[in-house]
């Protein structure tokens, strides 16, 4: 069933996408069974959680945190985390940092952005960022990489309110691109898109989809 879902969504999703199969709540033998069909990079949104995973299971999966993170946890997940979707302070940034340096590596990041009309999402405002990235602290950060922006939209089944949603994240992503990461290949990832929506997300750019009950079945 797994493999199978994994199929469906591929033929959905463009070459320059990413799929995230996100694995919350799920067991290691669904994991597995997603591994066995290749799949490779797996979202979590707890992090004693991830870690758990990512001792029981290959080592050449990447770890993808999707989930809002408090500072106190980043050490968990620093050493293995392939890329942080959901930094959206600059206290998180500078725990990422120290923990990155602890371990001796450059952590990749995604700036979370709110999007939707719900008050209860996590997320920066585009000013919000902008004073992050403009700060002494920022520069003085050498081991978190920033990739890019993440989103998520209202859950709607007004499509257009969704689209218009991505679209906000896109133009947030092109701003800060073109303020901060002009010169930085690295900044180029817009991780939005659901199960729910994640087609709409790639006709509006998305690079990364985050894709969970759609392929392990409902939570
Ligand atoms: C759970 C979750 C997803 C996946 O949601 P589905 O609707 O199951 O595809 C994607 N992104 C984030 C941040 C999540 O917490």
């Amino acid at each position: 069933m797994i493999a199978q879902n994994l199929e469906l969504i591929k033929l959905k999703i463009t070459e320059n996408t990413s799929l995230i199969a996100v694995s919350k709540t799920k067991p290691i033998e669904s994991i597995t069974e997603a591994y066995e069909a290749g799949q490779r990079i797996f979202g979590e949104n707890k992090a004693q959680e991830m870690s758990a995973k990512h001792q029981a299971l290959p080592n050449d999966i990447e770890w993808h945190m999707i989930g809002h993170l408090q500072s106190n946890k980043v050490k968990y997940i620093a050493p293995f985390v392939a890329l942080i979707h959901s930094v959206d302070s600059l206290d998180l940034l500078k725990e990422i940092n120290k923990q990155a340096l602890k371990n001796n590596r450059i952590i990749p990041i995604l700036l979370q952005f709110h999007i939707a009309e719900e008050e209860s999402k996590f997320g920066l405002s585009l000013e919000e960022s902008e004073v992050i990235l403009s700060s002494a602290d920022f520069s003085a950060m050498k081991n978190i990489e920033v990739c890019g922006v993440m989103g998520m939209a209202t859950f709607s089944d007004r499509p257009e309110q969704i689209r218009k949603e991505f679209q906000n994240l896109k133009s947030i992503f092109s701003t800060i691109k073109n303020h901060f990461f002009m010169e930085n290949l690295n900044f180029k990832e817009i991780s939005m898109g659901m199960s729910g929506d994640f087609q709409i997300a790639i006709e509006e750019g998305s690079t990364m989809v985050r894709v969970g009950s759609s392929i392990f079945g409902g939570r």
